[in-house]
């Protein structure tokens, strides 16, 4: 028996019995009594069944009575002080006429440090013959309402995104057919194009990467990873970058430590952090890379010496799109995903990310994924001691 059909059940014993409250009282003086299960009855089994219920379940009679609800009727706002809530009172109403099911959406205003909820509400006859009662079942939709929200928000960001290049790339392929007989104008919008491609491409790449983060339960490729690896890795792909900006990567000693997980995305998050750390950086100051344990934790901190990020933008720049200069970003060939995909590299990871940063001082970007520990090996903190940032 599905639980709508046992609350139903519920409902109608209770109902036709005309012995709810005559129930209630006894099983309260049972439990009173301290009696033992043996003692109850299919009407206090049912009692319980609707009573415990996760969704809010109402009946109300012609006469606008609530003549049974339960607790969760009441916390997603089906019933206030024993009365229907008026629109779920005129959908019953209309109900009552026409004998007919009725869904209808009871969506409670925002109130002072809450949430909005959404209750999706279903107005049945109680019975097909039965003219006089009706049953509403309440369920708290919110969840489903705000991911509907974000994916029509992301929708929009991504169709907005993807337009801005390509929107680009059609007015410089005109300027580059207007100009076939100067071959250095060519060379000018013929860059300009390779630019905006390659931007949309890393779009492209990168909006793959982040699906794939969000939908995987678990990482598939977990192994083993050494840290140094990972470290090397991202230098070496940043390393032309930091050269044509005149910026220094420096790092600390090699550290040993390990960590379980999917290297080639510990690696793409920390590539995202140092290219970052460059393009928010002006050409010639440095960047830093550090290796440390924290709590368990291995922390790979990205420190720059670049422009900082305000107080009041440090928690949005993990959202995606989000950007503090959406001219510098664009300029840099920024697509507004990298922290978003570091975030999810580090929660899918078991890790966390952490900011610190100052406008005109600098940024410290942290990646802390928990340290992995071999056989043998119960003592972590002396097996890794905390190394000083070197060159
Ligand atoms: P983008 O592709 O725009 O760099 P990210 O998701 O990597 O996108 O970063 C989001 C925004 O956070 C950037 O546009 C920039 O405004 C800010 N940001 C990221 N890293 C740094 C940094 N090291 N210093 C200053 N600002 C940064």
């Amino acid at each position: 028996m599905s639980v709508t059909q046992a609350v139903l059940l519920a409902v109608v014993a209770a109902v036709l019995g005309g012995v709810v409250t005559v129930a209630l009282g006894k099983m309260a003086q049972r439990r009173a009594h301290g009696a033992d299960e043996a003692d109850l009855t299919m009407i206090d089994v049912l009692d319980r069944v609707v009573r415990e219920a996760p969704i809010g379940i109402a009946v109300v009679d012609k006469f606008h009575d609530v003549i049974l609800f339960n607790p969760r009727a009441e916390e997603l706002g089906l019933v206030r002080h024993r009365l229907i809530e008026d629109r779920a009172w005129a959908a019953a109403t209309r109900v009552l006429e026409t004998r007919k099911p009725v869904e209808l959406d009871l969506c409670t205003k925002p109130s002072l440090g809450r949430e909005p909820v959404a209750v999706r509400c279903t107005v049945r006859p109680l019975l097909d013959r039965d003219p006089r009662f009706v049953v509403l079942y309440a369920f708290d939709d919110s969840e489903h309402v705000r991911m509907e929200a974000t994916r029509r928000d992301f929708v929009a960001n991504i169709s907005h995104e993807l337009k801005t290049p390509v929107g680009a790339m059609a007015l410089l392929a005109e300027a580059l057919l207007e100009s076939v007989d100067d071959p250095d104008t060519v060379r000018h919008f013929g860059e300009r194009v390779q630019h905006e491609a390659n931007r949309l491409g890393n779009m492209v790449t990168e909006l793959i990467a982040l699906s794939k983060l969000q939908g995987a339960e678990k990482l598939p490729d977990l192994e083993v990873v050494d840290v140094d690896t990972v470290v090397a890795e991202a230098l070496d792909r940043t390393r032309l970058t930091a050269e044509n900006a005149s910026i220094t990567i420096s790092t600390d000693r090699p550290s040993g430590y390990e960590v379980c997980g999917d290297r080639t995305l510990l690696v793409t998050a920390l590539t995202n952090l140092i290219e970052n750390a460059i393009a928010y950086s002006p050409s010639g100051s440095p960047v830093t890379i550090s290796r440390s344990l924290r709590d368990g934790k291995v922390a790979i901190a990205v420190t720059d010496r670049g422009i900082g990020i305000a107080k009041e933008d440090q928690e949005r720049v993990f959202e995606r799109f989000f950007r503090v200069d959406k001219a510098r970003s664009r300029a840099t060939g920024g697509t507004g995903l990298g922290l978003a995909i570091v975030k999810h590299v580090a929660a899918n990871h078991h890790g966390e990310i952490t900011l610190w940063s100052k406008p005109g001082t600098g940024s410290t970007f942290t990646l802390l994924i928990p340290v992995h520990v071999g056989e043998g090996e119960d003592d972590e903190t002396d097996l890794h001691a905390e190394k000083a940032v070197g060159s």
